[in-house]
């Protein structure tokens, strides 16, 4: 039976990475720490003999006994609000954590794919976005921490596998979404369907110009399968470039929740970028990869999972007690 490290493990895209590995035949050591990923996006697994759980954070040490075919790295805050609460656990966890799983991709012999991000375009002058692009990023912005670790993180892979030969994948995921995401980090789409399921206004920020390319979260499993499976070992991009205005989408979710409130305007937080879409030639010629789920219908499955959440959830109350789940 192969065998394969998740990091990031207990988060949205993590445990998602987790069911699709459970279920292709492999054992699965998840790993997380559990600052931003919660314990019970894996609750389902936990009773399975190919399944274990390290509450351990990868910028320290890394240690797993026994063989590795594979390391996915999907640990790291992913929404603005987390940058601006843990800035520094998010430039270690790719800068020092990255080193430390390429280490470990290196001793075991095992592949390591390394979860990037279209952030590493910045605000970008390019649109949509290739992968030759380059980005236009302000390092010392609040999502400099992100960013910044982000590009780090690609250099370092890159140098390992060209001066170390250790395998390699780099995915540049674009704004995904789906059941699991978390309610209150902040991020446009479990922000503006909270809203809705507690009867408040829903917050556009700006004008609502700005651009987004939101992907249905299975297409992206999908696509981050194939590349780990390919012998690809430049950058590509994941996402649907099914491409909508903050505004409209604001107007798509309170057509969707059926909500009788309106849309309020607030700032833009800095560095907000204007537009995002991918260019996704590359996933389609190499990986013969392209999103199938449009947003009607992944939005339609997110609702409903958002709707199946207690009171308490959604008022915000986070419990990432794991303890329990703890095998005697
Ligand atoms: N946004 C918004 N209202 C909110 C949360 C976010 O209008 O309550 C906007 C945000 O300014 C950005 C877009 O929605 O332009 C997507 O934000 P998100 O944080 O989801 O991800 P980003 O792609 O910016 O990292």
């Amino acid at each position: 039976m192969k065998r394969v490290l998740i990091t990031g493990a207990a988060g949205f895209l993590g445990s998602h990475l987790c069911d699709r590995f459970i279920k292709e035949g492999y054992a699965v050591v998840a790993m997380d720490n559990l600052i931003t990923g919660n314990i019970r996006n894996l609750e389902h697994l936990f009773p399975l003999e190919n399944f274990e759980f390290y509450n351990h954070d990868v910028s320290n040490f890394v240690h797993v006994a026994g063989d590795l075919d594979y390391i996915l790295h999907f640990a790291s805050p992913a929404s603005p609000i987390d940058y601006l609460k843990i800035p520094i656990q998010t430039l270690k966890v790719s800068s020092l954590g990255t080193h430390n799983l390429l280490g470990l991709a290196k001793a075991k012999k095992a592949k390591i794919i390394v979860a990037s991000t279209s952030e590493v375009y910045g605000d970008p002058l390019v649109h949509p976005q290739t992968e030759e692009y380059w980005g236009n990023v302000n390092p010392i912005g609040p999502r400099g921490v992100y960013d910044e670790a982000k590009r780090f993180q690609e250099a370092i892979t890159m140098a390992y596998h060209t001066f170390h030969q250790v395998e390699i994948a780099i995915v540049r995921i674009f704004n995904t979404y789906g059941p699991r995401m978390r309610l209150n980090d902040g991020r446009v789409l479990p922000a503006f369907i909270g809203q809705a399921l507690r009867g408040e206004d829903l917050t556009v920020f700006g004008d609502g110009t700005q651009t987004r390319s939101f992907c249905y979260v299975d297409d992206l499993v999908e696509g981050i399968y194939r590349l780990l499976m390919s012998d690809y070992a430049q950058p590509v991009n994941i996402g649907n470039p099914d491409e909508i205005t903050i505004g409209e989408f604001a107007e798509e979710i309170i057509k969707l929740t059926g909500t009788t409130q309106k849309v309020i305007y607030k700032d833009l937080p800095q560095d907000d970028p204007m537009q995002r879409q991918p260019d996704i030639t590359k996933a389609r010629s190499i990986l013969n990869w392209e999103p199938k789920v449009s947003r009607k219908e992944g939005l339609k499955i997110t609702y409903d999972y958002f709707k199946s959440l207690s009171e308490d959830e959604l008022y915000k109350k986070e419990h990432n007690d794991f303890t329990k789940y703890i095998k005697k």
